[in-house]
């Protein structure tokens, strides 16, 4: 007998079978939501940097996985203790957490006790997982609480987000991730005030989030360090006021200060190379702030502490330290009234061309790859 309400929900993900390995877009079946779960019908997400990290196993995810964790989408299901939610609503989906530790009670999320466990795992916290495929043996899901490549996701009710239906969803995925991260850095890790000296190392998707956002704190100058003239022009179109170009300078540090005489006050690092962990420490003012958001294993960025003598700090960022209940809104709001065009950083892509989105990601032809669903029939 079929339960009314009971019935699993099909599918199609795009599955990483193995390390460096394609995604295959198959049919996977999906669990009814628990009761603090929502099934949502994507619509469009992002593709992050984190995605390629994992598939290159940098970070150990098990496989298979789906993977996606940038998702915008509409709500199909709730379950039975979901109040803020209901069928129809546009969510973003963001990363996950606990909801019980001492970071989560105190506005800091991001760095849950169970970090790990609750983005990165492949499972729910209490280690099940609600999707499979059939002859794949074990799949690995709830990638960031959603595992967005895919027609449809099983969100958690902490990491679904209301967003207003006059904002066209296909473009708020990256709010979740990426452009979060970026603004999250600025306006609350890093608590950027009027009239300070920012740099930001990168003129990627976080990296120009970060700058808009320096502009929207009403930062004095910002300056953008990237090797891609064409990153470099946009970054001031998007509020950089100086820009340097690290392919062409020799000494990006003394570039910095060529800018700021007594050095930088916030530098943000969204490479993750150690060069510009470096050249960023030896831009930075007294009591200046070094923040950093990627994390690269293989760069083995090292510091002498001595460096940091005359009061500096040295800031590891996860998601820009951002409540994502607030920080989506905020940002929509930013974008509505025009000091936060995050959608100029965007290109879509069919669901069917994630493999080419990620190629195009990491030869740095696209700055944020959208994948949309709407011509997936499942
Ligand atoms: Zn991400
Ligand atoms: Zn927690």
């Amino acid at each position: 007998m079929i339960i009314p309400g009971s019935t699993p929900h099909l599918a199609l993900a795009a599955v990483l079978e193995e390390k460096d390995g394609p995604f295959v877009i198959k049919p996977v079946t999906l669990e009814a939501p628990r009761p603090d779960e929502v099934l949502v019908r994507m619509v469009a997400t992002g593709v992050c940097a984190t995605d390629a990290h994992v598939r290159q196993q940098a970070m150990p995810t098990p496989l298979p996985v789906v993977l996606g964790h940038e998702g915008a989408g509409v709500v199909e299901r709730v379950g039975a203790s979901v109040t803020h939610l209901q069928p129809g609503d546009h969510v973003v989906l963001s990363y996950h957490s606990c909801g019980h530790c001492k970071p989560c009670l105190s506005s800091h999320a991001a760095y849950c006790d169970k970090v790990w466990e609750a983005n990165f795992a492949g499972a729910r916290l209490d280690g099940s997982v609600g999707v499979s495929a059939e002859g794949e043996g074990r799949l690995h899901a709830h990638f960031f609480g959603q595992s967005s490549f895919a027609t449809r996701a099983l969100a958690h009710q902490r990491n679904a987000f209301k967003v207003p239906k006059d904002v066209p969803l296909e473009i708020l995925g990256p709010l979740g991730c990426g452009f979060q991260t970026g603004a999250g850095a600025i306006l609350k890790a890093m608590q950027v005030p009027v009239g300070a000296s920012v740099a930001v190392f990168g003129a990627g998707a976080v990296g120009l989030a970060a700058i808009m956002a320096a502009k929207i704190a009403d930062a004095a100058s910002i300056i953008a360090i990237d090797i891609n003239p064409e990153r470099l022009s946009l970054a001031l179109e998007l509020g950089a006021t100086h820009v340097v170009n690290a392919r062409e300078t020799s000494n990006v540090a003394a570039a910095l200060r060529g800018i700021e005489a007594r050095g930088v006050e916030f530098v943000l690092d969204t490479s993750g190379r150690k060069e510009n962990l470096n050249a960023g420490i030896a831009a930075l003012a007294p009591m200046g702030r070094f923040g950093f958001v990627a994390f690269n294993d293989h760069a083995g960025a090292v510091l002498d502490a001595a460096r940091l003598t005359v009061g500096q700090t040295l800031q590891g960022i996860i998601q820009g330290d951002a409540t994502s209940a607030l920080m989506i809104p905020e940002l929509i709001g930013l974008y509505r009234n025009g000091r936060f065009p995050f959608d100029r950083l965007i290109r879509f892509y069919p669901f069917a061309d994630i493999n080419q989105a990620f190629d195009d990601v990491a030869k740095g032809r696209v700055i944020k790859a959208v994948l949309r669903f709407d011509a997936v029939a499942v």
